[in-house]
């Protein structure tokens, strides 16, 4: 509990200790003190028995628990103090790579000395009640660095570094989530930071939008954004939940951004000349790069910093001209591009996460349209329509990849692909007569047969809500249609998105 006074006792108890702490901070480089968090790990189990802040002004949030109950640390660090301390009857403090300070009071036990190294999640003590305390609790305190005599609430602190109290201990947090690109086309549909779809449409007078009211919910009216006409369109998140979407004619390529995580949207802004198509990826590192096709070959632009500004265009040395684009993300976090037009199919692809790219190398021939997706055990998998019908393509392993196979589907279609919510690959088909899907019978699985989806149609583009179900977009010339999953293997029948058709779309 450290009240009242014994801020101050400790504070002047250590006059010594932070000393020693001031010097550590000026052999440190600014960088360091200034870097960006780090992963936190869960301190101790418990409950939150004071909160920081309140009337008593306290320091810190006591975390109560049994007697003798475990204390991690909070990150990795340097211990810069273990001992007797006023107040706390004894503490711990831990000095962290990104400058900020770590304090523990109260233990029963500690474990550490003045000079260790630990590490994120590494038992330090015991919990106990020395010093000042009513019952066994550990209090915990943060200072942004050493020169602070006044802590910091420590539960955003925890939560900017992927810890929510109370917490589980031995739960560190994982890596950032991968962010698989979604499907870029006349019509794409992406979640917002607080799991509701939004929709884009190309219309010829520009682009139309709605989006569900509700998480799994019903949907708004369409909006008119304006913007290139009968564009093709891209969207991704930036990493701070903000979506962006991108869209490219023949004479502009535009972009627009939300201006806070799921909130209302920026006007269109110039990003470039025209061109054919385009599609957007988020780096392992939360960068978006997009990728655009004209007619000297493809392009790419990408943020320079997470939720930042923009490189110039560059080449890719090569590509094929004036061809449709389409992205995917290895497990690895490296980004996966393919391009297609009448005659030529390509591919290059990161050659180190966040890293430079491959060369283009041939990945067959011509066709219509194309879709890629990902297995449940990471591996890519491409189709591909043309005359003939649907073709796919797929990894063996991360770095082979088997031969065309047929799958028979409708001829000259424009495709799509989703994952259900046990991690199967569908694939949806549309040509001017008829709409086709065919889904993966099981993990990693072959296909089903391809089964009748509806009528005929001008472009599709499948998306997840945040329950898991899929939710079809197709486009015909009298508007937007959708369809979702009731269950798993059955479907609502085709309707508007809301009360009215939306654009036509060519
Ligand atoms: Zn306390």
């Amino acid at each position: 509990m450290l009240h009242g006074l014994s801020r101050y006792s400790v504070h002047f108890a250590f006059a010594t200790a932070v000393a020693l702490l001031l010097s550590l901070v000026t052999t440190s480089p600014a960088a360091a003190v200034q870097a960006a968090g780090f992963a936190a790990s869960c301190p101790a189990a418990g409950f939150i028995s004071d909160p920081y802040g309140g009337a008593r002004d306290h320091d810190g949030i006591d975390i109560a628990n049994a007697r003798g109950t475990p204390i991690y640390a909070v990150g990795d660090g340097e211990v810069i103090n273990s001992g007797p301390a006023q107040g706390y009857g004894q503490w711990i403090r831990i000095l962290h790579p990104d400058g900020t300070v770590t304090e523990y009071g109260h233990m029963y036990e500690r474990d550490v000395a003045v000079g260790d190294h630990v590490t994120a999640g590494q038992q330090i003590a015991l919990m106990g009640a020395e010093g000042e305390a009513t019952g066994p609790h550990l209090h915990l305190r943060v200072r942004r660095d050493t020169s602070m005599s006044h802590g910091i609430d420590p539960i955003p602190y925890l939560a900017e570094r992927g810890v929510v109290i109370p917490c589980t201990p031995g739960q560190r947090p994982g890596p950032p989530p991968l962010v698989y690109p979604v499907e870029s086309g006349r019509v794409v549909s992406a979640r917002s930071a607080d799991g509701r779809l939004e929709v884009f449409a190309a219309g010829a007078d520009g682009v139309h939008h709605a989006w569900q009211s509700q998480v799994n919910g019903n949907w708004s009216e369409w909006e008119r954004l304006g913007g290139p006409g009968n564009a093709r369109l891209a969207i991704a998140p930036n990493a701070d939940g903000r979506l962006e979407a991108f869209a490219i004619n023949g004479d502009t390529a535009q972009h627009r951004y939300q201006l806070s995580p799921s909130g209302t949207w920026s006007d269109w802004e110039p990003f470039g000349t025209g061109g054919n198509s385009l599609t957007a990826g988020v780096n392992a590192d939360g960068r978006i790069e997009v990728f655009a096709s004209g007619p000297t070959g493809i392009f790419h632009k990408y943020q320079n910093a997470p939720n930042s500004g923009w490189s110039n265009w560059e080449p890719t040395g090569g590509g094929p001209a004036a061809g449709l684009v389409k992205m995917e993300k290895a497990p690895d976090g490296r980004l996966e591009v393919f391009a297609l037009n009448d005659k030529l199919f390509q591919h290059q692809y990161q050659v180190a996460v966040n890293g430079g790219w491959s060369q283009w190398e041939d990945f067959g021939g011509g066709g219509h349209d194309m879709t890629v997706n990902h297995n449940a055990d990471g591996r890519l998998e491409v189709f591909a329509s043309g005359p003939e019908g649907v073709f796919h393509k797929y990894q063996n392993n991360p770095t082979s990849w088997s031969g065309w196979e047929p799958t028979h589907g409708p001829v000259n279609a424009q495709l799509t692909s989703g994952r259900t919510a046990d991690g199967r690959v569908e694939v949806f088909a549309v040509n001017g007569d008829v709409a086709m899907h065919t889904w993966q019978k099981g993990l990693n699985a072959p296909y089903s047969d391809w089964d009748n989806f509806g009528t005929g149609g001008t472009a599709i583009t499948a998306a997840s809500n945040a329950d898991g179900r899929i939710e079809v977009f197709g486009t015909s010339q009298a508007g937007v249609h959708h369809r979702w999953q009731t269950g798993f293997s059955t479907w609502s029948p085709w309707d508007w998105v809301n009360s009215t058709s939306g654009p036509p779309i060519t």
